[in-house]
């Protein structure tokens, strides 16, 4: 049985859209928009994107963000492919529940406060408001064409800490729509970086509100991340989190606490997050101490993956099939979809793989 074929149904929950776009939809942006754009085939193009070769580091993965996003950002029809084409990718790899996450200000050409658009050439009307209805309006049908249930998250990006609070505005708004929680993305949580007060402010409103938190932490950045992403922005889940490993207090606290790490097998490797020696990676420690954790692809068109190459790459460095089965059971349980949905999803994770999981 291929590896596909042992894990028919998935969840995934940390996916960044932007991160996930595929390079046809690119390639035929560019053109379709008269971009000059230097890389003309799927292949120059791929060749460009993923991240190939070592030293890796998390800053050169952002990077290739720069190439491609200005193709898409400010163009309605590209953003409703994306997020359309994004639920039939899904369904192609038995995703049947996921959280995609994105920064409606990197999608848009009209900012809020009058400023340039971070990626669209020209502007136009379409606010960081107007992405999220888009690309709400795509996972809506994209979910009903295709038997998936796709929500999303709404991401902060790290250093504009200025557009936070709408990002926190849209999350409410968009609730009934499917936005189920705010993120920050777009580098890790340092306590020694500063300006952070207006991301603080808007994730404890968030929790004021009831709306879900999780922030990426620990990844490339120091312990202390997640720490700060549970002390002070009140995390459910922590994105990446490798480092907690090296806080020994913070790490039990993190179990005692269950706090949900959504791990990225082979993004941790290209961003350089982890040791080398993948023995070393703190994934083992995870399984060995039954962390709450879930496995993700994070950007696959820079990564050149998917969920089941990741569930591959998993089962290499030494889990077995019930190892990913009982990710996959954590992901559900962690996942932030209203509760009666979440009981559904389990539910259904109970008929394809048993009721063991339950427990596990
Ligand atoms: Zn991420």
């Amino acid at each position: 049985m291929s590896i596909a074929e042992q894990f028919p149904y998935k969840i995934e929950l940390h996916v960044h859209l932007d991160g996930a776009i595929r390079t046809e939809t690119i390639v035929e942006t560019a053109k379709r928009r008269n971009i000059h754009f230097p890389w003309e085939t799927i292949e120059e193009l791929k060749t460009h994107l993923v991240m190939s070769a070592p030293p890796y580091h998390l800053g050169a993965l952002l990077e290739k963000f720069h190439t491609f996003m200005p193709v898409v950002a400010g163009d309605r029809d590209a953003i409703h492919q994306i997020a359309y084409e994004f639920c039939e990718d899904c369904k192609k790899h038995d995703v049947f529940y996921t959280e995609a996450r994105y920064s409606p200000q990197l999608f848009a050409n009209k900012m809020s406060d009058g400023s340039k658009p971070p990626y669209a050439h020209t502007e136009g009307d379409i606010t960081p408001r107007e992405v999220v209805n888009i690309i709400c309006n795509a996972f809506e049908k994209g979910s009903q064409d295709f038997g998936v249930k796709v929500k999303s998250i709404l991401c902060c990006v790290e250093h504009a800490p200025e557009w936070s609070n709408e990002v926190l505005e849209l999350c409410k708004e968009f609730k009934p729509r499917g936005v189920v929680a705010i993120d920050i993305a777009c580098g890790d949580l340092d306590p020694d970086v500063p300006h952070k007060e207006l991301h603080t402010r808007a994730f404890q409103l968030a929790a004021q509100y009831g709306i879900h938190r999780t922030v990426h932490a620990g990844e490339s950045g120091p312990a202390a991340g997640v720490r700060l992403a549970l002390d002070e922005m009140h995390a459910e889940r922590i994105g990446h989190g490798y480092k907690v490993v090296d806080d020994a207090e913070l790490y039990e606290r993190c179990r005692r606490e269950n706090i949900h790490f959504e791990v990225c097998p082979l993004s941790s490797v290209k961003t350089g997050s982890v040791p080398d020696d993948l023995d070393k990676h703190p994934l083992h420690r995870f399984i060995n101490d039954e962390v709450n954790f879930s496995i993700n692809t994070d950007d696959p068109i820079v990564l050149d993956n998917d969920l089941t190459s990741d569930y591959e790459m998993v089962m290499k460095m030494g889990l077995d099939k019930e190892h990913v089965i009982a990710t996959i059971f954590h992901a559900a349980r962690s996942c932030f979809a209203p509760p009666e949905e979440k009981k559904q999803i389990l539910a259904e994770l109970v008929k394809v793989y048993g009721e063991k999981y339950m427990k596990m």
